[in-house]
Order: structure tokens, then C-alpha cells, then sequence
């Protein structure tokens, strides 16, 4: 695939980009206002919350605080997922995690989570100022801090589930300080959790395999995250694909630490280090003897590109639309009977068959839909007879288009394809592969605050928009001057038959 292909732009995920656009200042957001604090700054942003450097006055000490993302405070779900965070981390104490001072429920309606402030940065921050790779003692130091504070969080029997450098914070000392407990879950089967069901949470690139898999909460995929922030602490390298190992890249990287990094990385949780114990075991007496620029080590990644067998299935006659549920408020609109096989095709050929339209095997836009309200939701029912690409819904919001592309990117992957013109994947993303032949149908609930996608009435992902503009997705295709549309359908190189696409209202 070469860089400048369409579907190069349908790929860019990045999820170091996107970071660094959800840390920019800026925003509408009105700082917090709580009792006996003093804001000063925005600190930083992640997927769910901001953090402002804050001065206690009474203690003349200096605090973080971290709300709930503009838009998102109105949300219950979120606020209380704050909460939770607030419990878990004061419930935990250890050297290498942030302490908790206080929670609060604000008179604004929100929430806020006072903590200690972290002077130092992110790890992030740290990985950038040295591209190919941080200095070996550093790194063992780093990754026995950050295992150290995630094995007392499982020891509590708490999983992370979202451990990434932008969740490693480096104090004054140059000593990692774990935070965003914002996902984190009980380890013991049984116990409620926040997460909507069958989401996959987490950011990609730190996900384990099994993340994306209706698995309980393990500490195996926190083993598998801290794998994947040693490779790139040790190679300036995030693993994706087929990679080698960090010794191949970076002949000065014991052998055994090399092999550690591998063993944690492996697909299969059974064949990860059983524990954060056990990986820093492997990790104690790594330090000594390269293994040379002979190639260990190169593991296939976590989509394997399995091909798929492109085929037809003549299957299901033609159905009626709407879906069989409807509740809420608006009517079902059919948006497939409207829809202009001259003047709304974008691109790619499509065809109309009986009540639903077919693509062929280029890139396919067609606009379905001139108008959406503020908030609606839109099922399409489709079968992606061949290819492996994607098949996707466009929408606009607040001042863009954004896609919900299924099985795109980079294959098998899924989700909201950006915001505010970033690739994203953090929130956005999920693993979603279809299969040739089968009918599935997508559910998007498309608020100005956020996304939700559903697939099979299976929820998929949650995704904050929180005040920020959807980004045009495909420049190259899609004029929203020229060519106006709120709501369109594609395939890309993957001829699919939509059955049906009909919206409705929400309010
Ligand atoms: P989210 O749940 O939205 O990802 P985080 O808790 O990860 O929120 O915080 C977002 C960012 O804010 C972090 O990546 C970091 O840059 C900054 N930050 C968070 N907590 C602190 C802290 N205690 N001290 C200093 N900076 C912090
Ligand atoms: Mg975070």
C-alpha cells in the first residue's frame, strides 16, 4: 500500500499524534470551581478527563485536578466512572502511583478528582526526546517502577487496562508515578463494572489480543501494555505487525531483556509471563551480554493479515426497513429509496438492486442525505460480499463529516475515524473483522458529544466528541462545499450490498 493511496489516509492511526492533539491547550472549556482551590493552568487531556495545575491555598500546596471533559459532564456514566477512578487510586499506595487527596461532586454538576501534581511530564514526553530509545538503566529502572506500582494495584486486585506512556507520569526525580485509573476494573469475576458491555476499552497499540475479546479483566493484558511501553522505551519502536525483536534493533539490549520484552508481547496470554512478578523476575539479571544484529525474534502481529477469500453469498432476500425495534422518539427514515445513484455518488460505481444498492470493487462514497438533525441515529444493514477493506458510514456533526469505518485501517480494526481532523484511535477504535457473506448491522447514535457504535446491537465503542469538530474525512473524495452531504455510505475496494440504511431523530 503505497503512502499516498486513499486508503493510506483511511490507515494513519496514530495514536502518539492523536495524544499530543488531545494534550493541546485551548478548548472551550470553563475551568472547574472548587471550594478552597485556586486553578492556574491546564495541565493536560486525556480520552475522558482535563487536569489543571491547581494551588490548594489553605496548605499553600500545589495539586492536580481532573474533571470530566467538557460535554461529557452532563453524562452520568462518565461522572461516575470518576468516581471510580477517585476510589480506586485512594484505596491504592504505593511510591510509583499518584496519591489521591480528595473527591468531589461540584455544584457545576460535575466532578472533580484532587491529586498530587506530577511536575515532570509524561513518559510520553520522555519516549519523544529520545527517538531511538532511552538509555538501558533508565529503561530498567523505568519498567521495575511502573511493574512495581502495577503489581500492588493487582495485588488489590485491580486491573489498569489502560497503561500507556501518556498515563506514566515522571516526577521531580526522574521516578515514574502511574495514574489514570479511569478504566481500571476489578480483577475478581463478579463484580459490577463501568465499561458498556462487550466494549473493548483501552487504546490500541497497548491492547493485548484478548482485549478485544469478551475476556475478563486479567492482569496478563496490564503485562501485555507494559510489554509494548518497554519495546518502545528500548527501541523508540511502538510493535505493530510483524517487529522485531528489540535486541535485532538495538544491538546493545541484553538478550535477556530482549527476550523478556518478546515474552510479554505474546498474542497468547498463557505464554506472557503469568504475572507483573514474573515479568519483573525475568527482568532482574537482564542487564548484561547483547545478542548482536542476528535476528531473533519477529512475531506476527496482532491482526495476523489473514486473507480473506473473497466470495459470494446470494443470501437473504431483499428486506423491509425499519429494523424490528424501534423505540424512541423520531420515525425511521429509509435513506436507501432517496438515495441518487446519479447526482450522490461520490465515487466507485454502485448499482441499485431491488430495494438496496450495491459497490463494486473501487473506493465508494454515495450521499444518502442532504440534512441531519443535531442528533440522530443511523442502521445500516449491509453484506461485504468480497475484498478486506472497509465498509463505512459517513456522517456529519458538528462542523465536519466523520466515518464509522468497519474493518478498515489497518484491516480488522474499527471505529470513528477522527476528530478534529486527527486520526483516531484512542476511544474511537476497536477490533472488528467481518466476515464475507454475513449480514451485519451498524448502529451509530451520533450526538455533538459523542458516538456511539453498536454492531449487532453488541456495543462496540463510546466515542467522547466533547465540544470538539468532527474532522472531514476524505478530503480527496468528498467536498462538503461542492458536494453537501450529513450522511453517506462506502465501501472501500470491498464490493458490499447495503440492504438497508434508515435514521431517525433523537432527542
Ligand atoms: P484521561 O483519563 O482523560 O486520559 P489522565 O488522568 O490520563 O486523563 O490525565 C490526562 C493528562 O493530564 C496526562 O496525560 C498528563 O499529561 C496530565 N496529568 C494527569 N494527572 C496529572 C498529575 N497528577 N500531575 C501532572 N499532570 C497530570
Ligand atoms: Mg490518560
Amino acid at each position: 500500500m503505497s503512502p499516498s493511496s486513499p486508503h493510506r489516509r483511511l490507515a494513519g492511526l496514530d495514536p502518539g499524534r492523536l495524544m499530543a492533539g488531545g494534550m493541546m491547550p485551548g478548548g472551550e472549556e470553563v475551568p472547574p470551581e472548587l471550594p478552597g482551590i485556586g486553578i492556574q493552568r491546564l495541565l493536560g487531556r486525556g480520552g475522558m478527563g482535563s487536569v489543571y495545575l491547581a494551588t490548594q491555598l489553605g496548605l499553600g500546596r500545589e495539586v492536580a485536578v481532573k474533571v470530566v471533559a467538557a460535554g461529557l459532564a452532563g453524562d452520568p456514566l462518565f461522572l461516575e466512572r470518576l468516581e471510580r477512578e477517585a476510589r480506586t487510586m485512594a484505596r491504592l499506595r504505593h511510591p510509583n502511583l499518584v496519591t489521591v487527596h480528595h473527591f468531589e461532586r461540584l455544584d457545576s454538576g460535575g466532578a472533580a478528582i484532587v491529586m498530587e501534581y506530577v511536575e515532570g511530564g509524561t513518559l510520553r514526553e520522555r519516549i519523544a526526546l529520545h527517538p531511538d530509545g532511552l538509555p538501558l538503566d533508565e529503561v530498567l529502572r523505568l519498567v521495575r517502577e511502573i511493574g512495581g506500582a502495577l503489581a500492588a494495584a493487582h495485588a488489590s486486585g485491580v486491573v489498569h487496562r489502560d497503561m500507556k506512556p501518556e498515563n506514566v507520569l515522571i516526577d521531580g526525580q526522574g521516578t515514574a508515578r502511574v495514574t489514570d485509573f479511569g478504566l481500571a476494573v476489578p480483577v475478581a469475576p463478579g463484580t459490577p463494572r463501568l465499561t458498556l458491555t462487550g466494549a473493548a476499552v483501552g487504546t490500541l497499540d497497548y491492547m493485548a489480543p484478548e482485549c478485544f475479546r469478551e475476556s475478563p479483566p486479567d492482569v496478563r493484558s496490564d503485562v501485555f501494555a507494559l510489554g509494548v511501553m518497554l519495546y518502545e522505551m528500548l527501541t523508540g519502536r511502538v510493535p505493530r505487525g510483524s517487529f522485531d525483536a528489540p535486541g535485532v534493533i538495538r544491538p546493545e539490549v541484553p538478550r535477556a531483556l530482549s527476550l523478556a520484552t518478546m515474552k510479554a508481547l505474546r498474542p497468547d496470554p498463557d505464554e506472557r509471563p503469568a504475572d507483573m512478578a514474573a515479568l519483573l523476575a525475568l527482568l532482574d539479571g537482564a542487564g548484561r551480554g547483547g545478542i548482536g544484529r542476528r535476528k531473533l525474534l519477529s512475531l506476527a502481529g496482532l491482526g495476523g493479515l489473514a486473507a480473506a477469500a473473497g466470495y459470494w453469498k446470494l443470501s437473504k432476500p431483499p428486506q423491509a426497513v425499519p429494523p424490528a425495534v424501534a423505540t424512541g422518539p423520531g420515525e425511521w427514515h429509509d435513506a436507501l429509496a432517496g438515495a441518487d445513484l446519479s447526482g450522490g455518488v461520490i465515487s466507485g460505481t454502485w448499482q441499485r438492486q431491488d430495494s438496496q444498492v450495491v459497490t463494486d470493487d473501487s473506493v465508494c462514497i454515495l450521499a444518502l442525505e442532504k440534512e441531519m438533525p443535531a442528533a440522530y441515529e443511523v442502521r445500516a444493514r449491509f453484506v461485504r460480499m468480497s475484498g478486506e477493506h472497509s465498509v463505512a458510514i459517513f456522517f456529519s456533526g458538528e462542523g465536519g463529516t466523520a466515518s464509522v469505518d468497519i474493518d478498515g485501517w489497518d484491516r480488522g480494526v474499527a471505529g470513528v475515524q477522527s476528530i478534529d481532523g486527527r486520526d483516531l484511535r484512542q476511544g474511537g477504535g476497536f477490533k472488528f473483522t467481518l466476515e464475507n457473506g454475513r449480514t451485519y448491522e451498524l448502529a451509530v447514535e451520533v450526538r455533538p458529544e459523542r458516538v456511539r457504535i453498536r454492531i449487532d446491537d453488541r456495543e462496540q465503542a463510546l466515542v467522547p466528541i466533547a465540544g470538539r469538530e468532527l474532522g472531514i474525512v476524505f478530503p480527496w473524495a468528498w467536498d462538503p462545499v461542492a458536494r453537501p452531504a450529513a450522511l453517506g455510505i462506502g465501501s472501500y475496494e470491498s464490493p458490499t450490498r447495503f440492504e438497508s440504511v434508515v435514521w431517525r431523530e433523537l432527542d
